[in-house]
């Protein structure tokens, strides 16, 4: 869209800082998923070995779970249609069934057996009813009539039945679906291979843990940045070091990555009006795009092929590293290890505070959600929010996500937020 047709609401105007050649977050996402698709090849898996690993197949359940019919409590097991409609009954205890212990006869009319959570239940009966709603008294127990039958008995089946699709291709294998996977009894799942990321610092700036600054210098965080989300999401991962601003080292290190990683990530040098011989490799050695995308922090990002290799040149800037790796760069790995995504978990609370903001740009502050004294959940900024100051991302427990075409957010207004961990990682 040119400026003349442009609507007139969507002008630029002095206080936003719209540029036609920028993307919004949203083109973004969709341009990166869009361009990313799953490596080819998978291997067959140890159940446990699976964990982090994404499926390549669905898995579809050969038993029922549970197996049988069985108790939901420890009581006694007995027949709905020996449930007293008034009054009380008495009924005689049988037997004793513990879990793995079934009872093999067929349960009598005025027969009840003691039974324990899990035990299967005997042919016959149908209902449970918990001990401490019983009397017993030596072999006999006696039931008053306020029990239904069919109580607290957990159905074969009720969980996963045979043949139901359990997980489908492309899940990732977290805490749950290991579980599961163990209830199906497997022993072996296909999952995609693990990809291989190189990732590197650019900056002559930069200096390694134990040197010493001079004037200018700056202790390189990005690669322990990289190290930690790298290792989290399970990729093969090799530190190839800080690269100086020199084409030839440059071009040597994207060289170097093409040769074996499926991806490769870089920090640094890809500023509007900088360093301009990054963008000359990248054209020599493969087809990349340099974007500007309208959001704070982390307008820079470099995307492509370098290669067979996906290229993610990120900005230096610590914090845009870590808001266009959670908001790009994850989601595009992920898509590359053969996992269905979806847009990052987000909902809507109060600001404690009014927030500044500028129009024309996703935000991405950073925030600590928590409770006020009414228990009421409220989302307050970390303070200063320059794309340098790393401090905020560790104080903050969520992004506040400010959206595109939003200003200044008053106190007390709603605001979406994306936590930054779950209660089940
Ligand atoms: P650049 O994108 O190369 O212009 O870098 C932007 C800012 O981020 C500069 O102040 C750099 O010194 C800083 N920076 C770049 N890379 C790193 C890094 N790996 N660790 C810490 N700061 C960095
Ligand atoms: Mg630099």
């Amino acid at each position: 869209m040119t400026d003349s047709n442009r609507p007139v609401h969507q002008a630029p105007s002095c206080d936003d800082d719209y540029q036609p050649d920028t993307l919004s977050v949203e083109a973004a996402w969709d341009r990166i998923l869009q361009d990313v698709s799953p490596v080819h090849g998978s291997e067959r898996l140890p159940v446990r070995s699976a964990l982090g690993r994404i499926l390549d197949q669905d898995i579809h359940s050969t038993v029922n779970v549970p197996y049988s019919d069985n108790s939901a409590m420890d009581g006694y097991a007995l027949r709905g249609v020996d449930l007293p409609s008034q009054g009380d009954a008495d009924l005689r205890v049988v037997a004793t069934s513990l879990a793995g212990h079934p009872y093999e006869k067929t349960l009598q009319a005025g027969e009840s057996l003691r039974i324990m959570t899990g035990a299967p239940m005997p042919a016959g009966a149908d209902t449970v009813i918990p001990q401490e709603k019983v009397e017993r008294d030596g072999d006999t127990i006696r039931i008053d009539s306020t029990h239904r039958a069919g109580q607290n008995v957990r159905a074969a089946g009720e969980d996963l039945a045979v043949g139901d699709c359990v997980l489908s291709a492309g899940t990732r294998v977290g805490i749950a679906e290991l579980g599961m996977l163990g209830s199906l009894g497997l022993v072996e799942v296909s999952c995609r291979r693990r990809i291989r990321v190189a990732y590197f610092s650019t900056g002559d700036e930069l200096r390694s843990a134990g040197a010493a600054l001079g004037p200018g210098d700056v202790y390189d965080s990005n690669r322990y940045t990289l190290h930690a989300v790298l290792a989290e999401l399970g990729v093969e991962a090799t530190d190839m070091g800080v690269i100086p601003d020199e084409p030839a080292a440059m071009e040597q290190a994207f060289s170097d990555a093409a040769s074996f990683a499926d991806a490769i990530l870089t920090s640094g040098g890809v500023s509007v009006g900088e360093a301009d011989f990054v963008k000359d490799i990248m054209q020599r050695l493969g087809e990349v795009g340099f974007w500007k995308i309208a959001m704070r922090p982390g307008r820079p990002l470099a995307f492509g092929k370098i290669g067979q290799a996906q290229f993610f040149g990120m900005p230096g800037n610590p914090v845009s590293v870590v808001a266009t790796w959670c908001q790009f760069v994850k989601p595009a790995l992920r898509r590359l290890m053969g996992e269905r995504i979806s847009r990052p978990l987000s909902f809507r609370v109060r600001a404690a505070h009014a927030l500044r903001k500028r129009r024309g740009r996703t935000e991405f502050q950073r925030g600590i959600l928590e409770r006020n004294a009414d228990g009421e959940l409220l989302v307050r900024t970390t303070g200063g929010q320059g794309s340098g100051i790393l401090s905020s991302v560790s104080l903050a427990n969520c992004f506040i996500v400010l959206p595109h075409d939003a200003d200044a957010v008053a106190e007390g207004e709603f605001v979406e937020v994306q936590p930054f961990h779950g209660v089940m990682s």
